[in-house]
């Protein structure tokens, strides 16, 4: 199997394990409990020393064929899997982080994670948020007591491209732990461990699952971080190698203490939507590029913020980083279109706050998913009151043009 192409082996990866009845998908294991011949089984289990299922918080045979799947794509040697994005990040950080701990994460972040940041400083962690686009920044926000630095691929909704490489580098040289969440390119455009990354973040719920049906989040560890020096560790779980440790400890501290545990059947769900993933990325990638260029041309659209766009400020990296320029992109309306009518006008096209769905989706960024932040952090992170961001989905252009073309046709004032 290891020389065939990684969306060949994602398609067989279940009929690796032994698969019960020869079954072609991992069956659904429902159980809340898991039960063993003797105490001592059971008692080894509890303690680590044999493998296997205690309690459906801490994972089911379904989401552990999930993970060894997020595993083989992002060439990590384990993947914790989580009921959402969010709770992975926020029990990753809380498994892993003391109070006065110290935290650099890029300042273009998804607006939940921004919030999340923001409650992390109040319960005792101190967090600099940097522009992340380049790596001197974040060298001048590291502190003695900086154990992480958070940064998204490309960012939503403006689409920064952080610095990947160069963050890579300072974290690898400074022993501090580099989590880079890949959402917005997945393990089909990019895999963050070519950078340095130590963990991977990814919102399942999004491109992964791609039919907006199933919910859920993932930490992976790509194996290249050195656990033995990091101080937060609890002495349970620093036995045999090292590479093991942080994940376990995230499992254990993330999944078992905060219990915010994927299920079984969202997990199958999502596993059913990888399948397809390399052929919707391709797709939607296509689609978006398109999209890109035909919306710059048009005079009431001020701007354009997609990285496959040679305007982009950091089309050149995206390029050399990533096998696709993603499916997102967002615009500014120019003097006079009001976002609103032309949001309404759009007949095909989704009015909605997801993204990395099958379908084209739009939302008007200040107004929903960037308000409660205020305008003054909407300002640091570029996001115009006009701005509008479209997920784009796997439709056939021509049907995205057309609406997008009749939509901009229609009279501009209500
Ligand atoms: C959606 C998203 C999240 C959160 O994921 P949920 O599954 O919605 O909780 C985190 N990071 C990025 C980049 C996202 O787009």
């Amino acid at each position: 199997m290891k020389n065939l192409h990684l969306s060949t082996r994602l398609l067989h990866a279940d009929r690796q394990a032994t698969v019960e009845h020869g079954a072609i998908h991992k069956p659904l294991h429902i159980a809340t409990a898991y039960s063993y011949e003797t105490a001592a089984e059971l008692t080894a289990v509890f303690q680590g020393n044999q493998s296997g299922y205690v309690y459906g918080r801490q994972g089911n045979p379904t989401t552990a064929a999930l993970e060894a799947k997020i595993s083989l794509l992002e060439g990590a040697v384990g993947t914790v899997s989580f009921a959402t994005g969010m709770a992975a990040i926020c029990s990753m950080m809380l498994a892993l982080l003391k109070k006065g701990d110290h935290v650099v994460a890029s300042q273009f972040l998804f607006g939940n994670t921004a919030s999340w940041m923001q409650t992390l400083s109040q319960i005792g962690c101190d967090v600099t948020l940097v522009d992340a686009t380049e790596t001197a920044h974040v060298a001048a926000a590291l502190r003695p007591a900086t154990r992480l630095v958070f940064v998204e691929t490309i960012a939503n909704p403006r689409t920064q491209v952080a610095d990947l490489n160069g963050i890579g580098a300072l974290c690898a040289q400074r022993g501090v732990l580099y989590v880079v969440d890949s959402t917005m390119t997945t393990p089909c455009l990019f895999q963050a461990k070519s950078v340095g990354a130590s963990l991977v973040i990814h919102s399942l719920s999004k491109s992964i699952c791609g039919h907006g049906n199933a919910l859920g989040g993932s930490v992976s560890d790509t194996g290249l971080f050195d656990w033995s020096g990091y101080p937060n560790l609890h002495g349970a779980y620093c036995k045999g190698t090292s590479t093991g440790w942080g994940l376990l400890q995230i499992r254990k501290k993330g999944l078992r203490d905060i219990g915010a545990t994927l299920s079984a059947e969202h997990g199958h769900r999502i596993a059913v939507g990888a399948e397809t993933l390399a052929l919707r990325m391709e797709r939607a990638c296509a689609n978006a590029m398109q999209l890109a260029l035909w919306l710059e041309q048009q005079p009431q659209i001020a701007r354009v913020y997609y990285p496959g766009l040679p305007s982009h400020p950091q089309h050149e990296r995206s390029r050399s980083l990533f096998s696709g320029h993603g499916a997102l992109l967002a615009f500014e309306t120019a003097a006079g279109i009001d976002p609103f009518v032309l949001l309404d006008n759009l007949a095909l096209i989704i009015k909605s706050s997801h993204l990395g769905d099958n379908r084209t989706l739009a939302i008007p960024v200040a107004h929903t998913i960037f308000w409660e932040m205020g305008a003054e952090q909407r300002a640091s992170m570029g996001i115009a009151d006009s701005l509008i961001r479209v997920s784009v989905g796997i439709e056939a252009i021509d049907d995205l043009l057309g609406d997008f073309r009749q939509a901009l046709g229609k009279p501009r004032t209500p």
